[in-house]
């Protein structure tokens, strides 16, 4: 069966837009690409699987790259730049991706110059795509002029010993010049522990276990005033990053085959559900094209599905 992939058009460049609190967040895209479905679901039988997401008959699945842009009113931060511009001819091929990222922040009105903060989760090809921008000359410049970039010192170790097993996952360029000039701060476990804040209202977490150092990011806009009258009503939202690629992952034993540690991701699936779940987070999925956030709750059995 032939993936139904239709151009975006311009007005579902935007994939979501609603308010966390005070926070505006916007769900921009940089289009869709293709992954074999295998890889996407692990250990689980495709029999069960594709009950959930079609694949084509060489077995590819449709995903999406989903951007979070929080507007807290002092700070614009960007969550993960998907793709880019920068793949080869014969990864473009293979991935079939769109490169549509700018298209979709002139479509939801963010001017990539406001941007104050850019925050990876981790450093694979598919997140952090667009931190620069490969232009005809061969040059390559920062998407975000006037921003700060943030990602974990791991990713960028693990990506620079280029192992047998992920060496295609990273992609140097997309990072390497804005640690040479100094825009891109580079956190470790210990500054984490110390700071978890990004600016006011947006803090990072570790989720090991689809990387050793994948981190999700907290949008709380509670946390970015002193004191809340009304305390009780404290929304929240976490771009979870690649600990739930899509909303089909949502079951605890569903991890992906490219998980470095999948057990791992098992107990992190299972801490995470355990704040999320109760406190009704406004969870968003990187890959989820349909459905890129969502809050979760528990069927009848007691296993986590999307409960909006
Ligand atoms: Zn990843």
């Amino acid at each position: 069966m032939p993936l139904t992939r239709v151009p975006l058009e311009p007005d579902a460049l935007v994939r979501a837009r609603t308010s966390i609190g005070d926070f505006e967040l916007t769900v921009c895209s940089d289009g869709t690409y293709l992954l074999d479905g295998g890889a996407m679901f692990g250990v689980v039988p495709k029999t069960l699987w594709q009950k959930r997401i079609p694949a084509d008959a060489e077995n590819r699945i449709v995903l999406g790259l989903n951007t979070a842009v929080v507007r807290t009113g002092k700070h614009t931060v960007v969550i993960e730049t998907g793709i880019g511009n920068k793949q080869t001819p014969k990864m473009q091929q293979i991935f079939q991706n769109q490169a549509l990222l700018p298209a979709s922040l002139a479509a939801a009105g963010i001017d990539p110059a406001e941007v104050d903060l850019v925050v990876n989760t981790h450093l694979h090809f598919d997140h952090c795509g667009w931190n620069t921008t490969l232009h005809a000359d061969g040059s390559v410049t920062p998407t975000f002029p006037n921003a700060r970039y943030f990602a974990h010192a791991g990713e960028v170790a693990h990506g620079h010993l280029q192992l047998e097993r992920d060496a295609v996952s990273y992609n140097s360029p997309n990072y390497d010049p804005l640690i040479a000039s100094g825009q891109m701060t580079l956190l470790d476990d210990a500054a984490i522990h110390a700071s978890v804040e990004i600016c006011p209202g947006i803090s990072v977490e570790l989720f090991p276990g689809h990387t050793a150092h994948m981190m999700g990011v907290h949008i709380e806009p509670a946390r970015a005033v002193e004191s809340r009258p009304g305390a009780g009503d404290t929304p929240h939202a976490c771009y979870i990053g690649d600990l739930l690629p899509t909303a089909h992952h949502l079951d605890v034993t569903w991890v992906m085959g490219y998980d470095l540690d999948p057990l791992r991701c098992i107990e992190e699936r299972k801490r995470f559900y355990s704040r999320a779940i109760p406190e009704q987070w406004m969870v968003l999925f990187p890959h989820d094209h349909d459905t890129p956030l969502a809050r979760i709750g528990r069927n009848d059995k007691g296993k986590p599905v999307v409960a909006d």
